[in-house]
């Protein structure tokens, strides 16, 4: 289906994994996935049906971890999504079968009646522009007409924006309820979770020096670019630590030629070394941020 150079593009293989497959697998999930959510085995099990598609989405090597592949892919953990599925499903379709109805912090209550002109309260504040601090903002909306309900939110991080989700919702439902279930759904099903998951220092550590945010709008596809964040490429060091090859030394005649001995260090690649790899202690968030194609070129001239 794809190789480093050929085959469909990381988007397309990606739209064909959220609208096909994807959906088939969390399909009922509340039948099936409630009992088993916290069975390590089961997570496992479900991750690697869904790795094949990060891995063919990034272009990334066989021995490079599902967190990071998945977070290159900008595909969210399939876990994670089922469990969003099953509080979707439970505030969509209240039922008997799991005793399981909508909380209590979002059904519409029948508001006392207002003894003034609710227009005349002036309780929330807003502006107009966005604002300027660097810390986590989120922005959520949920709203109702002819066409139906519907509820979304993005959040901005360094004044960008990060992360956003849109959702439809039965035409029944209020716009109270969409917007509590943009809310909630959003801040504490998904995001915070994958970002915990990420910070922990398990797998994809390499990576993560470059990369901090997760982002299921990503789609990394650049296999050169790649082999350089995760230090799973045909670097001599990579083929010692797997045991395909013996050490051998490097034009400038260091023994371990590993990923970043050759972005950072090799003398011999100072002709050709982007400035923004050149400075003492790299920003490396910054250098993916600002330079992806350029840092690219330069991978994939040593590839
Ligand atoms: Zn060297």
């Amino acid at each position: 289906m794809t190789s480093s150079n050929w085959g469909l593009s990381p988007a397309v293989i990606k739209r064909i994994y959220l609208s096909g497959f994807e959906r088939s697998i969390v399909y009922a999930a509340k039948v099936w996935w409630e009992d088993i959510h916290n069975n390590d085995t089961f997570v496992k099990i479900i991750r690697s049906i869904q790795r094949p598609f990060a891995l063919a989405i990034c272009r990334g090597y066989n021995t490079l971890s599902t967190d990071a592949a998945l977070f290159l892919s900008g595909l969210i953990p399939i876990n994670l999504i089922l469990n969003l599925e099953i509080n979707v499903t439970s505030l969509k379709r209240p039922d008997n079968i799991f005793n399981i109805g909508l909380a209590d912090n979002i059904i519409d209550i029948p508001s006392k009646k207002f003894f003034c002109n609710p227009a005349d309260f002036n309780l929330i504040t807003f502006q107009k522009n966005l604002p300027n601090s660097s810390d986590l903002t989120i922005f959520t909306d949920g709203s109702k007409s002819e066409n139906g309900v519907g509820a979304g939110w993005c959040a901005f991080y360094d004044n960008k924006i990060i992360h956003r989700e849109a959702y439809i919702l039965f035409p029944d439902n209020s716009v109270f309820q969409a917007e509590n279930l943009a809310i909630y759904t959003a801040l504490d099903k998904i995001l915070d979770i994958w970002q915990n998951n990420w910070n922990q220092p398990l797998n994809g550590r390499d990576l993560y020096k470059w990369l901090k945010f997760v982002d299921n709008k990503r789609i990394l596809g650049d296999a050169f670019l790649n082999y350089f964040l995760t230090g799973h490429g045909p670097f001599p060091s990579y083929f010692v630590k797997f045991k395909i090859k013996i050490p051998s030394p490097c034009l400038c005649n260091q023994i371990n030629i590993s990923h970043t001995h050759l972005l950072f260090d090799c003398h011999s690649l100072n002709h050709i070394r982007p400035f923004f790899l050149r400075q003492t202690n790299p920003n490396l968030p910054h250098i993916i941020a600002t330079y992806k194609i350029e840092l690219a070129q330069f991978c994939k001239k040593n590839y």
